[in-house]
């Protein structure tokens, strides 16, 4: 075997606990190989807003916020299911020690810069930091990273899906993914896109991973280990109905064909444990002309009904639990989000894409009409039903209590709408001509994946460590269960879990 295939580490993927990894083996001295199946680099991680819910650290401390590993412990104790069951205590408090240490660890780099980001966290329990947690990378000029980076990272969604214009500075995920991506060249890190890993080597009789197969016929060995950290499964349909992930692939928001599940699916052929109860990040999703769904929040007016003509939730509740409201019955997927016309015929929330107007008229996915009764008849909901529900919705708006889902009064509620009271969120519908856009169920990757410990090593049946093979990020079973904490939940794990299994597996040469 000649050294060009012979790494210390295999990592596959390259999203932003990939990379993460990447980064801290290289900076390790070990040599790391990043095997990416997409021609671009960054994933789903690339199209984020680059928050990482990453508590207690320098940068939480330098932003002056009542941030700490003890408030984060509470906040979490209070809201994840089971936060006892062992596994999870030592996955809660695994991630509670490292984020600290990660984050300082790469800020030592020149290449890594955080702050904070203002973003409410998802529930009203004890240890939330007002206006959040969550820190995100500093933006970056493209030119400032190596050329070839620059170029290769994934562009945003709205320039993915619809053709947006670009950028020369990159923000939030791309950020991440340019500065991460930077860090592993400079340390000699190799980046191999346009590889798919399908299989995973083993050697041994304890079967211990040693190097992977790509789709293209390449065997790669790595001596320490391999980190799968490559979505989830989110883009195969088969899979999802396998593990009653409900939503579709189009409506999904990982970049398209990216994320089928190879790597979960080899590593389920040695004998790993899988946990698929988390099933997924869910949010509303606006349904594109072509059928797609774009990951919607910030709702400012309007409601959403369902195919009665009935609200069913909170339309301003964070969007994860927002899409868990939309898939506990049929007739809500799709939805219709019912707007007027305050904000000149564009969606009063922030959907990306939101696409174009004009194009959602002609294709149907939204419907204008010039009364609500003449509306209901375009989208085939009941019309008394409907009238019912914006007659009572304007009630609440006048009195300043929604008295059916409570809207507004939650911090989270207020912050796409002014910052102020219940009143900036109860908005009432009285400006004709009047919209309907057609919802459905979109989400932001599967959570369900490999059972992994707290080094991030994958586990059999049996609890047993399978030698060399590491998981993070959405290929991995979440630690937060059903629940999404705040923004950030999804990058943050990824990154400690990719972390701690690069420290793991420096210790265990095969
Ligand atoms: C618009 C938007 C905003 C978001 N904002 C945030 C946010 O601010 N903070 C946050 O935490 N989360 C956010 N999320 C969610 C978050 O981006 C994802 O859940 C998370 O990035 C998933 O990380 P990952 O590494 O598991 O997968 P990804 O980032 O999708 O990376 C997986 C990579 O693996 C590659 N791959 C797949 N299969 C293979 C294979 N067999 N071989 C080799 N490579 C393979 C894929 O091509 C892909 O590049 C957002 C999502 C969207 C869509």
């Amino acid at each position: 075997m000649s050294d060009e295939q012979q790494y210390d580490v295999i990592v596959v993927g390259s999203g932003g606990g990939a990379l993460t990894g990447a980064a801290v083996a290289a900076r390790a001295g070990l040599s790391v190989l990043v095997l990416e199946k997409t021609a671009l680099l960054g994933g789903t991680s690339a199209y984020s807003g680059g928050a990482c819910w990453l508590p207690g650290t320098q940068v939480q401390q330098r932003a002056g916020i009542p941030d700490s590993t003890e408030g984060a412990r509470a906040y979490l104790d209070t809201i994840l299911a089971d936060p006892d069951e062992p596994a999870t205590r030592a996955k809660v408090e695994a991630f509670l020690a490292h984020a600290p240490e990660l984050v300082a660890q790469l800020e030592a780099d020149e290449a890594m810069e955080f702050e904070w980001l203002p973003f409410p966290e998802y529930y009203d329990a004890p240890g939330r930091v007002p206006f959040g947690r969550s820190i995100q990378p500093t933006t970056i000029k493209r030119d400032a990273l190596p050329p070839l980076i620059g170029e290769l990272v994934r562009p945003p969604v709205e320039l993915d899906r619809v053709g947006a214009p670009g950028r020369r500075t990159l923000s939030g995920g791309q950020s991440l993914i340019g500065r991460l991506a930077a860090i592993v060249v400079r340390e000699g890190g190799i980046l191999r896109t346009g590889h798919a890993v399908v299989d995973l080597l083993t050697r041994g009789g304890d079967a211990r991973v040693v190097g992977v197969r790509t789709a293209d016929g390449l065997e790669l060995h790595a001596r320490f280990g391999v980190l799968v950290a490559a979505g989830g499964f989110e883009g195969n349909a088969a899979l999802r109905a396998e593990h009653g992930v409900p939503g579709a692939v189009a409506w999904s928001m990982a970049p398209r064909d990216a994320n089928l599940g190879e790597a979960i699916r080899a590593a389920l052929a040695l004998g790993a444990a899988a946990d698929f109860s988390a099933l997924g990040w869910f949010c509303p999703g606006l349904e594109q002309p072509d059928g797609g769904g774009s990951f919607t929040l910030g709702f400012r007016s309007g409601l959403m009904v369902d195919q009665t003509g009935r609200r069913y939730a909170n339309e301003c509740l964070p969007y994860d639990r927002f899409g868990r409201e939309m898939a506990k019955a049929p007739d809500r997927v799709p939805s219709w989000f019912v707007f007027d016309s305050r904000e000149g015929g564009r969606l009063p929330a922030i959907a990306m894409p939101e696409g174009d107007p004009a194009a959602h008229l002609e294709a149907g996915t939204w419907l204008r009409a010039g009364s609500l009764d003449e509306l209901a008849g375009l989208i085939g909901v009941p019309a008394d039903a409907l009238a019912a529900t914006v007659s009572r919705f304007n009630g609440f708006c006048a009195t300043g209590v929604d008295a059916d889902f409570g809207r507004g009064t939650d911090e989270y509620d207020t912050f796409f709408t002014g910052g102020g009271g219940p009143d900036e969120a109860l908005v009432p519908l009285d400006q004709p001509p009047y919209y309907a856009a057609r919802f459905v169920l979109s989400d932001l990757g599967t959570k369900g994946g490999l059972v992994t410990d707290p080094a991030g090593r994958v586990l059999r049946e049996d609890g047993s460590a399978i030698p060399g093979l590491y998981a993070a990020g959405n290929s991995s079973a979440s630690m937060f269960g059903g629940v999404y904490p705040g923004p950030g939940a999804p990058l943050g794990s990824a990154m400690v879990f990719a972390s701690l299994a690069v420290r793991d597996l420096a210790r265990s040469e095969g």
